[in-house]
């Protein structure tokens, strides 16, 4: 029997992961059925019932339903624990097994698509939401000098903080935009939601050193306010989520069937020019 897979979220036909796990079942000749849930404000755990009593094998969540989900698995990976939140689901029976690849998604396409290492570099973070946490245990692994988290909210910047430091796992400070002033960075990230209304958080323009990658965490939006700032600063290195979108879709693929397909193709085909 072919194994059913879905992404839920609402609103959810913009969502181009029917696409990415298509592309993926092809490639790696996995037969999958993957298809769309809107979930119903709400309504979020009768949709997920109703999917596993059908034999759904797993699920993708999208927004609004990261925390629902996580609320709703019986185990939590260490990386949905520290995030507080999941972007995938697998069903074992009664497990439900949790797991969150937002921010092993990120690191991979830095990492290995735009080969960036992350290690001995000074990394800044925009935004304290739930990508940011998501991201924050996968970027210390990667052992920048210093990792530093900005927010409008500047409790969230320093509980994300405090996170990081009592991980152990590197040098990690929270801020406010306005403390940015006089200090670069070699990677910046926007992992706000200020782009997807055309947005620009209050970074300056100065954050940017020489041979800095600008990398916007939103996609499909070409050159966001915060590129924009980016590239009139000097910057060329400009990315968008395009590929953190391919990669944490190909961790839950490889997660769900034990096989792991390659991006480039599914990267190719969504990339639109950052212009
Ligand atoms: P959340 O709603 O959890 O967090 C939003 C964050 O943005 C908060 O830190 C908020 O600050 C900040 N923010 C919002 N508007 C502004 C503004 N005008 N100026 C400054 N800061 C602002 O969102 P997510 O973390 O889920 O998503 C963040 C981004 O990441 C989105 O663009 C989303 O599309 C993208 N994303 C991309 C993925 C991919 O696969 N490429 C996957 C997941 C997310 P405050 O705390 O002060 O409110």
């Amino acid at each position: 029997m072919t194994d059913r897979y879905a992404v839920i979220g609402n609103p959810i036909h913009q969502s181009k992961s029917p696409l990415i796990h298509g592309m993926y079942a092809q490639a790696t000749g996995q037969d999958i059925d993957y298809t769309t849930i809107e979930g119903p404000p709400g309504g979020f755990a009768g949709a997920v019932d109703a999917f596993r009593a059908a034999g759904g094998r797993g699920l993708n969540i999208t927004a609004p339903f990261k925390l629902d989900a996580f609320a709703y698995a019986t185990e939590r990976s260490e990386r949905a624990q520290l995030a507080g939140a999941a972007n995938a689901m697998k069903f074992d029976g009664e497990r439900v097994l949790a797991e969150n690849f937002d921010g092993v998604g990120l690191v991979r396409d830095v990492v290995h698509n735009l080969n960036t290492p992350l290690k001995g570099k000074r990394v800044l973070l925009l935004g304290a939401g739930g990508a940011a946490r998501g991201a924050l245990l996968p970027f210390l692994e990667q052992q920048p000098a210093e990792l530093v988290i900005a927010n409008r909210s500047l409790d969230k910047a320093l509980e994300l903080a405090r996170i990081g430091a009592a991980s152990g796992a590197g040098v990690v400070r929270g801020c406010a935009y306005q403390d940015l002033a006089g200090q670069t960075f070699d990677v910046v990230f926007n992992a706000t939601s200020a782009s997807l209304r055309a947005e620009l958080p209050p970074v300056p323009a100065s954050v940017f050193a020489p041979g800095c990658l600008a990398y916007e965490l939103a996609y499909g939006k070409g050159l966001t306010p915060f590129l924009r700032l980016a590239q009139n600063a000097g910057v060329r290195q400009l990315a968008d989520g395009v590929g953190m979108l391919a990669e944490q879709a190909a961790e839950a693929f490889e997660w769900w069937r034990g096989v792991r397909p390659d991006t480039r193709a599914v990267i190719e085909k969504l990339t639109i020019p950052l212009v």
